[in-house]
């Protein structure tokens, strides 16, 4: 009778070979791990041994290695088996002599013409086919639900005051204010931050025709990238500037400065797209396409804007200049929804209820706010006593002070959420960066 050895750690395919049809031409024995194969060898002295590759405690290459080097086991067949065909794993099989590599899954009977045919002296490894097998289950291939992938807001400045570079800003980036929302066909951008540039040279390649840019104030940081705004330099597009009417002068007239040549060499007046300014009112939504803005005024020098974007179904609250709760100190948790701050602030916490995402700055610790008070930039304490009333669940910070580095940052986003932990906030919070992109 023909000896054959079974090695393999799954115990229900050991019983299956054992009572297959055909099963009365051989006796078999059993082992589990490589150990035991020898051991076995040893003393059941088979003619064949059926080996996972990975056996536990040795790898099949080494048993075989080992097998091979034995004395003892001159003339013994060695099948190995295993879902690891890989083919390095076959070729490396051959060359340490296998009489056959038989990849999983398997049919039994196939298996049993690999016995016969050891026995008969006609089994050759085959380097060429390790996946013989017949085909098991045929799958459909996966496809993911994918993201609509036009839809999403983009950060393509995140700084206040003023731009930064170097090794020290390289995670969040140095550009200053400026956002792309984009629907499908319906584009806009909010902010002409020194983050523009970048961006103008791609609208310049989409050749879009009509560009709208929401200023949300006229500090330098939100449209110093604007004469660098490629598309401002072709006369096929229309630039449509949207912006809060100003104390001093329209916008208008602050662009006709802003561009004098004395700053810059080209005048407004030569500018070659055609440009047109319209004025934005708290309360006035306008929409561009399906996208629909929003906006309220932002406690900060001047005429700011904070902005509520209402595109794809979900809301974004947008600001990025809001001294919230001028002046307060104390603990967030100190301000109930009855202080007489939370009811003077009750316009603007309404205007951003229902948001799905506020994006707002909390440029200063609450060290740093003592000494910048009337600056018209919330305290990190301060922003989240605004999230907690809103009732924010996502909250993403931008509009960095240049100073802070991105191991600064990175400081003060724990801190967001340490002060969101102290006030049993459950709120997301994350630091924008330059080309945060976040789909709709
Ligand atoms: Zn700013
Ligand atoms: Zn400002």
């Amino acid at each position: 009778m023909q000896k054959i050895l079974l090695a393999d750690a799954d115990k229900t395919l050991l019983e299956k070979i054992q009572s297959s049809p055909g099963n009365e031409h051989y006796v078999f024995a059993v082992a589990s791990c490589g150990e035991e194969v020898l051991e076995k060898i040893g003393e059941f002295k088979p003619h064949l041994v059926f080996i996972d590759l990975l056996l536990p405690e040795m790898h099949g290459i080494e048993l075989l290695k080992r097998i091979r080097k034995s004395p003892a086991s001159e003339g013994l067949g060695v099948i190995l088996s295993s879902n690891n065909s890989m083919i390095q794993n076959v070729t490396a099989a051959i060359k340490e002599g296998v009489d056959y590599f038989l990849p999983k899954p398997f049919e039994l009977p196939f298996l049993y013409i690999l016995f016969d045919r050891f026995f008969e002296g006609t089994l050759m490894p085959d380097s060429s086919s390790p996946q013989e097998t017949p085909k098991t289950e045929e799958h459909p291939i996966y496809e993911p639900k994918a993201h609509d992938r036009n839809s999403y807001i983009k950060f393509w400045g995140t700084r206040g005051s003023n731009p930064v570079s170097g090794h020290e800003f390289i995670r969040f980036g140095g550009n200053t204010a400026c956002l792309e929302v984009r629907h499908g066909e319906d584009m806009l951008i909010i902010d002409a931050g020194s983050g523009i540039r970048p961006f103008g040279e791609i609208l310049d390649k989409e050749k879009q025709k009509t560009i709208h840019i929401f200023l949300s104030h006229t500090h330098w940081d939100h449209v110093t990238g604007f004469p660098f705004f490629d598309p401002i330099y072709d006369p096929d597009v229309q630039i449509v500037i949207w912006s809060p009417v100003g104390f001093e002068k329209p916008t208008r007239e602050l662009f006709t400065d802003m561009l004098a040549l004395a700053y810059f060499p080209v005048r407004l007046e030569d500018i070659r797209a055609k440009i047109s300014f319209n004025d934005l009112r708290d309360g006035h939504p306008v929409s561009i396409g399906d996208i629909t803005i929003d906006s309220h005024y932002a406690f900060h020098p001047g005429a700011t804007l904070c902005f509520k974007i209402h595109v794809g179904g979900k809301t974004y609250g947008y600001v990025t200049d809001n001294e919230m709760f001028m002046g307060y100190h104390g603990n967030p948790n100190a301000i109930g929804k009855d202080h007489t701050l939370i009811q003077s602030h009750a316009n603007i916490i309404d205007f951003f209820k229902g948001c799905d995402t506020l994006i707002h700055e909390a440029q200063y610790t609450p060290l740093e706010y003592q000494r910048r008070v009337g600056w018209g930039h919330s305290s990190i304490p301060n922003a989240t006593i605004l999230c907690k009333y809103a009732e924010i669940k996502d909250w993403i910070v931008t509009h960095h002070d240049p100073k802070n580095t991105d191991s600064d940052l990175l400081d003060k986003l724990q801190l967001h959420q340490d002060i969101l932990e102290e006030c049993n906030l459950k709120c997301h919070v994350q630091m924008a960066f330059d080309g945060l992109k976040i789909l709709i």
